[in-house]
């Protein structure tokens, strides 16, 4: 059971006892802050801002908890608009200044009005708001329950999660199994939380992982897109990859891709989505940017040549078989994460685009570098000729027509071999007329 609030007073930080200071915020963060307590309002930093500056590392965004509502922070703030219809928020500045503002949530009591609505479990509706000693009991991990107070700069912390951060420790709030079935995406934050901060998960927050990865088929496609670009996104994709499949969290999402490494012999495929999540992992740690089309064609590509190959024996051309076979491919993996339109499309380019760069002769060759796609494809031809020779010669002839210029293309260009072929066939007709 989750402790009450009177069970468990607040431990406070005070300012001189933790490193986080407003210098460190954004300057969205500190005005949205500000804004509501000049309004009279509570206002705390909550979430992965406080747990990020406490650990000293850069948050990836601010998250402010207030006990004023939806509509009272609307007041307050020319620049807000509220979202979410069965978890109100409001969102304040614009672009990547978005500071959300979240009122405390109150004890969620199942069946109790309209505003809060818990089914079989599970939360469906969350709007009933409360103070900040409802509030913490509502967050998932216990480094994610500390408030940074704007009013006197000390951390409020309920759940003992200041200790839990020094120590590594990552700790579900309450009974993890119960927490678990109220929003089964909890499963996937603990995952992302502890590869990307290093820390261990608890036992007790463990346990029930391996039994409960199930319920992710129950949440919606669209919120696991958000969540899967989150966990390989992250900069830590491999390790990722390989908790997500130890903790039997990878088969909800991708289970044609987990049906195929679980069937593999040789590890080829497994080789194929490690080195693509190496590849994303260097790119952002660089600062380049990345797409999740990648991220789908890498996992997609294998389930995609199992669906292909019965076409290519029944005589189906290539490119026709890769679009049909990826069609079946997205239906059936559009059950569990959405995929947008933009980027079902673009890994159907990358896939096609393959069986194009096979063809170094003639003014097709010339074409495929023009693609709009080309890059995108060339960076896969890449990683899947990682320890492939045949695979490798082609992608180093790509790597060096790059470098040409267009007098070089045309002369690195191979005879073009389907010409000569039909010539050779081509049956000469006998003038029989005089
Ligand atoms: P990140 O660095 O990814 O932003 P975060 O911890 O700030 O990490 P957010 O998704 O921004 O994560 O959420 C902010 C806070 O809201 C969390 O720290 C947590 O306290 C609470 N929260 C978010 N999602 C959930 C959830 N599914 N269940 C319970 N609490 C949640
Ligand atoms: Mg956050």
């Amino acid at each position: 059971m989750a402790k009450t609030p009177q069970q468990s007073p607040a431990t406070i930080i005070p300012r001189a006892e933790h490193c986080i200071s407003r210098s460190q915020m954004s300057e969205q963060a500190i005005k949205v802050l500000y804004g509501l307590k000049k309004a009279g309002y509570q206002a705390c930093l909550v979430g992965g801002g406080v747990r990020d500056l406490l650990l000293g590392r850069e948050p990836k965004d601010f998250d402010v908890a207030t006990n004023a509502s939806p509509e009272q922070v609307k007041d307050t703030f020319r620049n807000c608009r509220l979202i979410g219809r069965r978890f109100r928020l409001a969102h304040v500045g614009y672009g990547r200044n978005v500071i959300e503002v979240a009122t405390f949530r109150a004890n969620l009591e199942p069946e109790s009005d309209e505003d809060v609505h818990v089914e079989n479990g599970r939360i469906i509706r969350d709007n009933a708001f409360g103070c900040i000693e409802e509030d913490v009991w509502r967050r998932d991990f216990t480094v994610n329950a500390l408030y940074y107070d704007i009013s006197n700069f000390s951390v409020i912390d309920y759940v003992n999660g200041y200790d839990d951060l020094k120590q590594g420790i990552l700790r579900m709030i309450g009974e993890p199994t119960a927490r678990y079935h109220e929003d089964p995406v909890r499963m996937l934050r603990a995952i992302r939380f502890a590869v990307k901060l290093g820390m261990r998960i608890e036992e007790k927050t463990e346990a029930p992982i391996f039994e409960l990865a199930g319920l992710l088929a129950e949440i919606s496609p669209a919120r696991l897109f958000e969540e899967v670009l989150k966990l390989f996104h992250s900069g830590k994709a491999l390790q990722t990859f390989e908790s997500l499949r130890h903790y039997g969290l990878f088969t909800p999402l991708f289970p044609q891709t987990e049906l195929i490494l679980s069937q593999e012999a040789e590890g080829f495929p497994h080789t194929l989505i490690c080195e693509a999540l190496k590849s994303t992992d260097t790119r952002i740690q660089a600062g380049k940017p990345v797409t999740p089309a990648f991220l789908f064609a890498a996992m997609l590509w294998e389930p995609m040549q199992e669906k292909m190959a019965p076409m290519l024996e029944q005589g189906m051309p290539a490119i026709q078989a890769i679009q049909a076979a990826t069609d079946q491919v997205f239906s059936v993996q559009r059950r569990s994460i959405s995929i947008p339109k933009r980027f079902a499309i673009m890994v159907k380019e990358i896939f096609v685009l393959q069986a194009r760069l096979m063809n170094r002769s003639g003014k097709r060759a010339l074409r495929t570098l023009e693609h709009p796609r080309f890059r995108a494809a060339y960076d896969f031809l890449l990683i899947r000729s990682i320890g492939d020779d045949s695979l490798a010669e082609h992608a180093q002839w790509w790597t060096e027509i790059q470098t040409c210029d267009n007098a070089g293309r045309e002369s690195m260009l191979l005879p073009n071999e389907n010409k000569k072929s039909r010539r050779r066939r081509k049956p000469k007709i006998k003038r029989t007329d005089g």
